[in-house]
């Protein structure tokens, strides 16, 4: 691999299509290598946008508007950093050999709704998912539910962090649970997925990485879910040899088929002995922010090596964990404080990713930290996140 001179006729050139704070930490890592950044997304000033060399707005659910970037910005690497991209433009990237898509255009698109995944993995490959089904209107719910029966969890196909996804416990609430994936998804008319309820041990994030090396694997990440969404996590979750190894021959079976290189984000449930596959995602993964603090090379840095064909080491550093802070309702620009308090916690860290608003539940930023053990590393990235203050802007 040669990089060339940012800003210059030799440089290498990642276009990241999505510039959230994931987007942010691999552009930060891209820059530390002298690679030219630029970071797209649907709204100005978005956290990846500001350590990018260049930056777009526009709407990536045309494909005519992402292909018109790639010709213009002409990157070596595209890299969605969400789901909701205009797939078909990355498809056209890949065959007219405009740039590499990461990892592939077929695995965006399979990832960019919870049907192509699902079926994938629980129809072609064979791997324990939960019990499912897929409905377009409130009768085929209903006659689903009826099929799974209760409780189940209802979710859009195209949707994440939790956003229109519900836990239904009787038939009476499932006009309701239709009415949430409806208005809450990420377009107009949503198809949804009912899936039996996992009464789960713990679920974990196996971050996998696909090299020029081979398949490596993470220690695996324990987290918690709060209506849908990460608010904790913590490496590594404690588990039993037999189900990480299951777990890894999981991952490796699906990434294997998804191709490419970089990282991905598989998430499933465990319970006793079972393992039960549940989503993954073609990159890095919220619940992995807790590797800045956790390992030799974060999650990110992970990704943008495997990107670059670059040898990795996904070894595991400190037990740690990260909390995530969320907003409330306070308009553009608020303001941060209590950060003294923040980072007095022993071995601590932090994130305040800079999004231009704060919006109700909406991510902010993150705390992170280290100790001798999870459980320690846990109450101390609480501590951190806990302690920092988001007020209008004065
Ligand atoms: P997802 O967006 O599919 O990752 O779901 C978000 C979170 O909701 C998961 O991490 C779980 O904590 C919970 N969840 C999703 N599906 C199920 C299920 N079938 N059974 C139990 N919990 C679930």
């Amino acid at each position: 691999m040669i990089l060339g001179t940012p800003l210059s006729a030799s440089a290498t050139r990642l276009l990241m299509l999505g510039a959230g704070e994931l987007g942010k930490e691999v552009l930060i890592a891209a820059q530390r290598l002298g690679v030219e950044t630029v970071a797209v997304d649907r709204y100005a000033d978005a956290p990846a946008m500001q350590v990018a060399h260049r930056s777009h707005v526009l709407d990536m659910t045309d494909p005519e508007a992402i292909l018109a970037i790639v010709k213009r910005e002409r990157p070596h690497f595209v890299v969605p950093e969400i789901e909701a991209i205009a797939t078909s433009a990355l498809a056209a990237i890949e065959a007219l050999g405009l740039a590499t898509v990461v990892p592939s255009a077929r695995a965006v698109r399979l990832t960019m709704d919870r049907e192509g995944i699902r079926r994938l993995a629980a129809e072609e490959l064979g791997l324990p998912t939960s019990p499912y089904r897929f409905a377009g209107t409130l009768a085929e719910l209903e006659e689903a539910a009826i099929m799974l029966g209760f409780p189940c969890v209802i979710k859009p196909v195209m949707s994440s962090s939790g956003k229109g996804q519900s836990i239904v416990r009787g038939a009476t609430e499932l006009a309701l649970a239709w009415q949430e994936a409806q208005t809450a998804g990420r377009v107009g008319s949503q198809r949804i997925i009912v899936e039996g309820f996992v009464d789960f041990d713990f679920e974990i994030t196996l971050l996998t990485v696909r090299s020029a090396f081979g398949t490596t694997f993470c220690a695996p990440i324990g987290h918690r879910q709060e209506a849908g969404d990460y608010v904790e996590s913590w490496q590594p979750q404690p588990m039993g040899e037999a189900a990480l190894r299951q777990a890894e021959k999981m991952a490796e079976l699906v990434t294997d088929n998804l191709g490419g290189r970089g990282l991905y984000g598989v998430e499933f449930f465990v319970r006793g002995e079972d393992v039960i596959f549940s989503e993954l995602s073609p990159r890095p993964h919220d619940t992995g922010l807790v590797t800045l603090a956790s390992q030799r090379q974060s999650e990110f840095d992970l990704h943008l090596r495997a990107i670059l064909g670059l040898p990795i080491d996904p070894g595991f550093r400190r037990p740690a964990a990260s909390a995530v802070i969320r907003g409330k309702d306070l308009g553009w620009g608020p303001e941060y404080s209590g950060l003294e308090e923040a980072l007095a916690v022993p071995e601590s860290d932090l994130r305040l990713f800079g999004k231009p608003t704060a919006s109700k539940l909406r991510r902010l930023g993150v705390g992170i930290a280290g100790a001798d053990a999870v459980e320690e590393a846990r109450k101390r990235a609480r501590r951190v996140a806990a302690a920092i203050i988001i007020s209008p802007v004065s």
